[in-house]
C-alpha cells in the first residue's frame, strides 16, 4: 500500500466507522487551524476555509488558532496576537465557518498542549527535526541562518495539538503528507512507551487549489505583498487588480493575448462563471477584450462571492463581544478534552502524582 493511500482516508470511512469511539466523539474529528499572523485573504479561502465550510457539515470540527505557533516567528511582537485573532476569527465567521457546527479554539489558552509537547520532546531527536522538510522549507523561505528552539520544535507542538484533541483525521494536501507521516510516528512511539492512550491521526487528503499571486508568484502570501484580503474593500481590491501581472505581450486591446499565462485569467477560472470564463479565454485570444474590461468583470465576480462575507463580517464587527463569547466557549469546550487526555497521558505514563 503506498503512502497517500495508508495514510489517507476518505468521509464516508470515518462518518460511519467512528460512531462511538473512546473519546465519546459521535463522528469522526478533525483539527485544523491557522497562525494568527495577519488577515486571511483569497489563497486561504480557496485553499482551506471553502473546504472547512464543507467539512463542518461532516466532521466534528476543531479549528485552533494557533496564536504560540504565531510567536515562534512573531515572538517580538506578542502584542499584536490579540488583534489578529479577532481579526481570523471575523474571517471565519465572514466566510460561513457556523459556532454551532465547528469549535474554535485560542491555542495559548489550552496550557495542555504546552505539557503534552515537553513530553514528546523527551523522545523526539534533534536531528529528526532538522530533517524535517517543512522545516527546511520553511527556514529557507524565511531567510533563517540560525533556528530557534520553538521553531524547531513546531512540528513537535503540532502534534500536541492534534493528540491533545483526540483529532482522528487532519486536512492537508498531498505535499503535507509527510508532515502528518511526523506526527503519527511521535505518537506511535508515545503509544508504544506508555500504552495506549493517544490516537494515531490519519490525513484526510483534500484538494488545496494554491491561488497565484497578483504579481504571479506562484503563492499568494501576506508577506509577498500580493494579497486580497478578504477584509479590504472593494476599491482597494479594485485598485489591487488594476496591479496584477497579465499577458505583457499585449500592448493594445486588439493584440491577440495568451490568457495562459495570464494571473487574471487564472483568477477567473477560480472565481467567475464558467460561461464568462470561456467568452474571455475566447476574447482575450482574439484580441476583441482589452485588459482593463477583463480585469472589471474580474472585479465584479469576486464582488459578488465577498458581498455576503461582507454582511456576515459587518454584522459580527459591530458585536465583538459576541466574537470573544464564541472563542472562549469553543476553548472552554476544547478545554475539557484536553484536560482529561492529559490526565490519561499522565496515568499512562504513571507521573499523576
Ligand atoms: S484580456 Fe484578460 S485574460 Fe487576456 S491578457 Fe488581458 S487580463 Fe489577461
Amino acid at each position: 500500500m503506498n503512502n497517500t493511500k495508508r495514510n489517507s482516508a476518505v468521509a464516508s470511512e470515518f462518518k460511519f466507522e467512528n460512531t462511538q469511539n473512546t473519546s465519546g466523539k459521535s463522528y469522526a474529528r478533525i483539527l485544523t487551524g491557522d497562525r494568527p499572523t495577519g488577515p486571511l485573504h483569497l489563497g486561504h479561502f480557496c485553499g482551506s476555509l471553502k473546504n472547512r465550510v464543507a467539512l463542518q457539515n461532516i466532521y466534528d470540527t476543531f479549528i485552533l488558532i494557533a496564536d504560540v505557533q504565531a510567536l515562534t516567528t512573531n515572538f517580538d511582537h506578542p502584542e499584536l496576537l490579540r488583534q489578529n485573532i479577532f481579526n481570523v476569527a471575523l474571517d471565519y465567521l465572514a466566510v460561513g465557518i457556523a459556532p454551532e457546527k465547528s469549535t474554535i479554539i485560542i491555542q495559548s489558552m489550552i496550557n495542555e498542549i504546552a505539557e503534552l509537547t515537553i513530553f514528546f520532546s523527551m523522545f523526539v531527536s534533534i536531528n529528526a527535526l532538522k530533517h524535517n522538510p517543512t522545516i527546511k522549507t520553511e527556514a529557507k523561505e524565511r531567510g533563517y541562518k540560525e533556528l530557534n528552539y520553538g521553531f524547531l520544535g513546531y512540528p513537535v507542538s503540532q502534534t500536541a495539538d492534534i493528540a491533545i484533541f483526540k483529532a482522528d483525521l487532519v486536512p492537508v494536501g498531498i505535499d503535507q503528507l509527510p508532515h502528518i507521516e511526523f506526527s503519527r510516528k511521535i505518537v506511535r512511539r508515545f503509544n508504544e512507551l506508555y500504552g495506549g492512550a493517544l490516537i494515531e491521526p490519519e490525513a484526510l487528503l483534500s484538494e488545496f487549489p494554491k491561488l497565484i499571486g497578483l504579481d504571479g508568484n506562484l503563492k499568494m502570501s501576506k508577506s509577498y505583498g500580493n494579497a486580497i484580503f478578504l477584509s479590504d474593500d472593494f476599491d482597494t481590491i479594485k485598485s489591487k487588480i488594476r496591479t496584477a501581472l497579465t499577458d505583457k505581450s499585449r500592448i493594445h486591446p486588439s493584440d491577440p493575448g495568451h490568457p495562459d499565462i495570464c494571473t487574471i485569467f487564472s483568477y477567473h477560472k477560480t472565481f467567475s462563471e464558467s460561461g464568462l470564463t470561456k467568452n474571455i479565454e475566447h476574447d482575450c485570444i482574439a484580441g476583441s477584450i482589452g485588459c482593463v474590461q477583463c480585469k472589471n468583470n474580474l472585479h465584479e465576480s469576486i464582488k459578488n462571492i465577498l458581498i455576503p462575507m461582507n454582511e456576515k463580517r459587518q454584522y459580527y464587527k459591530e458585536r465583538a463581544s459576541e466574537v470573544w463569547d464564541i472563542l472562549f466557549a469553543g476553548t472552554n469546550k476544547a478545554k475539557k478534552i484536553a484536560s482529561e487526555t492529559l490526565k490519561e497521558v499522565k496515568e499512562n505514563m504513571k507521573i499523576n502524582y
